[in-house]
């Protein structure tokens, strides 16, 4: 099977970019930050404080996270219930920044992640995807932006979504997250020795396209 990894900080438009690419190549498109922020939703749901190791752990036993492709969109489903929409709330973002620092909720994740790419010619976005989740995938890109440029599109994509949003608060809890998610003692955000850098902070959404669909074609 043909994986391609690309990870990067928040809001460096991984998901919008791998979406678009899976498309054209016919492959399926895996957000492994769903799978967290569900561990993240199910967690707060249980009243866990998801900062705490003990009370998250107590809650993975009841958490039955899964995968779902609909027409080639992912669905992250937690038992039965479909929680693609209620995980993209700013606290269901940090809950998932604090569960995803520990090791037992990376554990519980991480066959989930290797079985998807073991099956299907996929993209698969996160933070440790070329670094550990998949070390021998084809191709790894590294996508970043400056903080402001990232803050600014995640705000437009609340507002977008009809959500209510601070600009200057968006771009806090970025730099809390990215800073939280790159000092992790397990699987912290950072490029691999062999990925390629992508800094899409002056670039438009098909620059980016075409960036990446270079790279691919390089490597494949
Ligand atoms: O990509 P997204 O912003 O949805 O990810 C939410 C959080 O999940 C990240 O801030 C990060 O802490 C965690 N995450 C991770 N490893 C991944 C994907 C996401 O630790 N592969």
């Amino acid at each position: 099977m043909i994986n391609i990894a690309i990870d990067g900080p928040a809001g460096a438009g991984k998901s919008t970019i791998a979406r678009s690419l899976a498309s054209k190549l016919g492959y399926i498109y895996v957000d492994t930050g769903a799978l967290y922020r569900a561990v993240g939703v199910n967690a707060m749901r249980s009243g866990a404080d998801t900062k705490n190791p003990e009370q998250v752990c107590a809650t993975l036993d009841g958490a039955d996270v899964s995968l779902r492709f609909v027409d080639g969109e992912q669905r992250v489903f937690l038992g039965e219930e479909d929680v693609s929409v209620a995980i993209r709330t700013p606290e269901a973002s940090m809950a998932a920044s604090n569960v995803s620092a520990i090791p037992e909720v990376r554990a519980f994740l991480f066959d989930l992640q290797r079985d998807i790419a073991a099956k299907n010619n996929c993209i698969m976005d996160g933070r440790d995807i070329g670094t550990v989740v998949l070390p021998d995938a084809q191709v790894k890109i590294f996508l970043t932006a400056s903080a402001e440029v990232r803050a600014k599109r995640r705000y437009d994509e609340l507002l977008a979504k009809g959500m209510q949003a601070d600009y200057n608060q968006v771009l806090e809890e970025m730099i809390q997250r990215d800073y939280q998610d790159s000092h992790r003692a397990i699987a912290p955000l950072k490029q691999a020795d062999d990925a390629v850098l992508v800094d899409t902070s002056d670039m438009n959404l098909e620059q980016v396209i075409e960036t990446l669909e270079n790279i691919v074609k390089e490597n494949i």
